[in-house]
């Protein structure tokens, strides 16, 4: 979840994302393909589909648009952008029912959609990414312009987003503008190719220790599988532990920051999760919204 004032970028990053992801695999690519072909929406005389989906539905996006729906169902925005991303610009503005089908489908990875016919099942293993304002004006907390909302608005404005989905979100980060002197001076960024190549590398790590269990990502771990797969240092557990009680973690938020923690250790290449990986991982739950 990217939050901050408008013109920090929010998009345009959520935009990139899909350019540091792994290209996909063959077997992905067939069932992406598979998905635009049913949905209508493959370009004719286009050949197996090899960028991974970006999906940005607007807020006004209906329930059966979302997830799929009709008569004879279609696959929704969520199943569109599997193995993708699917982005939710301005995030309080999408409806509660909405937001509401989406939480089983998130966890879940399928969506079962039920007709008189029988029941569609379309896949939708999805990396959501949101952005939002931090109130309705938009300037909460910006360094360079008022805000003009009272306490009590700011609070109604992020209530909307308030509970289960968020519960559901492993990094909350801030953003700011970005002053164009800064965007100026070259050299200190690192290219999209390069980040790509490190988290092909960490995908590999976690290949290795998922293969056997018919898992490819840290995502995907069940807590038997994060109690038992991962080497996690003394230190990095207390700290979790410790974490858990102070910060009042749900048993879920708790699993999540340990697979954030383990995709974190991944891409440092370290074989066992340190204090360092967890107090990330911790870090990217503050509770940018409070
Ligand atoms: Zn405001």
């Amino acid at each position: 979840l990217l939050a901050g004032p408008p013109g920090a970028g929010k998009s345009m990053l959520a935009k990139a994302l899909p350019e540091i992801m792994p290209d996909l695999t063959p077997e992905e690519a067939v069932t992406v393909t598979k998905i635009h072909s049913v949905a209508g929406l493959l370009p004719k005389g286009s050949g197996l589909l090899k960028r991974r989906p970006f999906r940005a539905p607007h807020h006004t996006v209906t329930p059966a648009a979302m997830v799929g729906g009709g008569a004879i169902p279609k696959p929704g925005e969520i199943t569109l952008a599997h193995r993708g991303v699917l982005f939710l610009d301005e995030l309080p503005e999408f409806s509660a029912q909405v937001i509401n089908v989406l939480r089983q489908p998130i966890e879940d990875g399928v969506i079962n959609i039920a007709r008189s016919g029988g029941t569609y099942r379309f896949p939708c293993r999805i990396l959501l990414a949101a952005a939002m304002n931090l109130c309705q004006c938009g300037y909460w907390r910006s360094d360079w312009q008022h805000c003009q909302c009272t306490p009590y608005q700011r609070r109604q404005y992020v209530s909307k987003v308030n509970g289960p989905l968020l519960d559901r979100i492993d990094l909350f980060m801030p953003v700011q503008r970005v002053d164009i002197e800064d965007l100026a001076r070259a050299g200190c960024e690192e290219a999209a190719d390069s980040v790509k190549e490190r988290v092909e590398e960490a995908r590999k790590l976690q290949e290795k220790r998922l293969e056997e269990f018919g898992l490819a990502t840290n995502s995907e771990m069940g807590p038997r599988e994060l109690s038992t797969l991962l080497s996690i240092s003394a230190s990095g557990r207390r700290l979790l532990l410790d974490a858990y009680s102070r910060m009042k973690l749900s048993a879920r938020a708790y699993y999540r920051v340990m697979r954030v923690a383990a995709s974190i250790a991944d891409l440092d290449q370290s074989s066992r999760i340190e204090e360092e990986h967890v107090a990330e991982a911790l870090s990217y739950r503050q509770r940018i919204l409070e």
